[in-house]
């Protein structure tokens, strides 16, 4: 895989220098690297996967910060539909995850329609071929037209680092890096280090962090709910009998509805709720003796409503004698000094961002354009909508993966992601078999599925429990999650009905 590499099964035509092709995947992670897959598996050889990265892997690529893990055991958070993989331990590292991607690409023969360091620019909808006009340019700023009939986002919705405006951030003297670009030369051993955010990446980082600095001052706006992580390597004979499909498969479909039976919690449902909040209490009551960072550490808000954290090693980190736990957001940085909200000031030497990603808003859409010249954030202005999480009114044979309610916070996002590249085959499949030339669905379903979408969350913990980054800034609509289990978003969205859409004949049938 390179950046110059050539792929298979797109045409040049003509002079135009406009490669040809059935289906445009955006995005080589876990949704665009599945797309790719079951597209391959199924005989098809006109598609490309665009990447802006020098390597696939999405999140596993980008989230290399010391610690970084799984929080959903590896046999369900994998494919269903590859084979089996030795997972040595329950949690694996982000790396093991990556090779598996990397492997993925291997075996299933992807190589050869993944373009690397090619960044999706523009993808206009051109009625006239009904198709996508797509630019995509690489690093060095050369660029390559595509026309695909099929437009297959798939961006992530955790791929753009956030950064949150901080006063005199700019003029921090010392390194300032995001967990998500973390690389080999951020120098913390030895180093006073700030660490801003107590969310999913920081309670993985700080123990490690811990270790190797002289000095931690970890910012914490709210306090997060942990639970036990317990994770463990499995023995030799476990993953003998893993690799068994037959075996994984029971494993997955055990661990999915385990993972699902929690969704009751998210509903605030007795006893499930009081459960859970009692297991993360007794975790901070087990790990932490001094009462008042007990107090300090206890969350404020309904639990379930931010992601539950998983940490063995979070608490016992912060009271270690070189650790400062700061109960306070950053607030401003005057050269090497960051001063909390608390009033506070510390002296560091690097700034660690454990601040989340640009999530409701994907950057993403604002380089699609759909019918009548509207971009999909001009669609997407008040919050992202759709139709079956994955099709949007306007935005005629597109598919987004991994996008508006098609996540979870209590379950595997494989699962999620398989769900949609089924409805997305059934799509295709349906395209392939008719004469309609452009697949849209109609502005009244989109409208029908968003009610749908704001009655089944109206009681979830997400919309009564305290603000989140679930929830859309603007509307105050649950945006990114799907609420309801993951079984319950299979049901609904797995499998493609053509009722819903608007259709049109296939402009280069001709007229009949
Ligand atoms: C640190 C971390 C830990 C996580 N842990 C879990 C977990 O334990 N369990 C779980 O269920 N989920 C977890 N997630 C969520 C995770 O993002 C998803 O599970 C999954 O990896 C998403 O896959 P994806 O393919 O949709 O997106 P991504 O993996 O984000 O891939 C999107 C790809 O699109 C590319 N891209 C974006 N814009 C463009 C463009 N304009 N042109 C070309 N390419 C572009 C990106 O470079 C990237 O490679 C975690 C997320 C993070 C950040």
């Amino acid at each position: 895989m390179t950046g110059t590499a050539t792929h298979g099964g797109d045409r040049v035509d003509g002079n135009d220098g406009v490669h040809d092709i059935d289906v445009a995947i955006v995005g080589a992670g876990f949704a665009g690297l599945g797309m790719a897959t079951q597209l391959a598996r199924r005989g098809r050889e006109s598609f490309v996967v665009l990447e802006r990265a020098d390597a696939v892997g999405g999140t596993w690529r980008d989230n290399v910060y010391p610690g970084i893990a799984c929080d959903i055991p590896a046999h369900l958070y994998s494919f269903s539909f590859r084979p089996p993989a030795d997972w040595a331990s329950r949690y694996p590292s982000g790396r093991e995850i990556r090779d598996y991607l990397e492997q993925t690409v291997a075996d299933e023969g992807l190589a050869e329609h993944i373009l690397l360091n090619c960044e999706l620019r523009q993808a206009t909808w051109d009625e006239a071929s009904a198709g996508w006009m797509i630019t995509a340019a690489a690093a060095d700023g050369s660029g390559r037209t595509f026309r695909a009939r099929t437009l297959v986002l798939a961006v992530g919705r955790l791929s753009e680092a956030r950064i949150p405006d901080i006063e005199g951030l700019g003029g921090f003297p010392g390194q300032v890096v995001h967990t998500a670009a973390w690389h080999a030369d951020v120098a913390v051993d030895g180093a006073r280090v700030g660490v801003v955010g107590t969310g999913a990446s920081a309670v993985q980082l700080v123990p490690h962090l811990a270790e190797a600095a002289e000095e931690l001052v970890v910012f914490c706006r709210t306090a997060p709910y942990v639970v036990p992580r317990e994770d463990r390597r499995y023995t030799a004979e476990e993953r003998a009998a893993l690799l068994d499909p037959e075996v994984a498969g029971e494993i997955r479909h055990q661990l999915l509805t385990e993972a699902d039976g929690a969704f009751r919690q998210r509903l605030g449902l007795h006893p499930d709720i009081d459960e859970i909040r009692a297991r993360a209490r007794d975790h901070l009551h087990r790990q932490v003796d001094d009462p008042m960072l007990r107090e300090l550490l206890t969350p404020d808000y309904e639990i379930g409503c931010k992601r539950i954290l998983l940490s063995d090693d979070f608490y016992p980190s912060l009271q270690r004698p070189n650790v400062v736990f700061e109960p306070s957001a950053l607030d401003s940085v005057t050269e090497s000094k960051a001063t909390a909200r608390s009033g506070r000031t510390f002296d560091l030497d690097v700034l660690v961002m454990a601040t989340g990603f640009e999530s409701a808003r994907p950057p993403a859409a604002s380089r699609v354009v759909g019918r009548a010249g509207l971009r999909l954030s001009e669609h997407w202005s008040s919050g992202m909508t759709s139709y079956a999480s994955t099709v949007v009114s306007g935005f005629p044979n597109m598919f987004v993966l991994d996008g508006p309610n098609a996540a979870l916070g209590h379950n595997s996002a494989i699962y999620m992601i398989e769900t949609q590249l089924d409805y997305v085959l059934g799509a295709l499949e349906f395209l392939g078999d008719s004469d309609v030339g452009a697949l849209e669905v109609s502005p009244e379903a989109e409208a029908a599925y968003t009610r749908e979408i704001d009655e089944r969350s109206a009681s979830t913990v997400w919309l009564t429990g305290c603000d989140s980054w679930y929830v859309d800034p603007d509307s105050g609509r649950l945006t990114l999650l799907w609420p309801g289990t993951a079984a319950s978003f299979r049901e609904r969205n797995g499998t493609f009905d053509p009722a819903p859409y608007l259709t049109s004949r296939d402009p280069s049938e001709g007229e009949r």
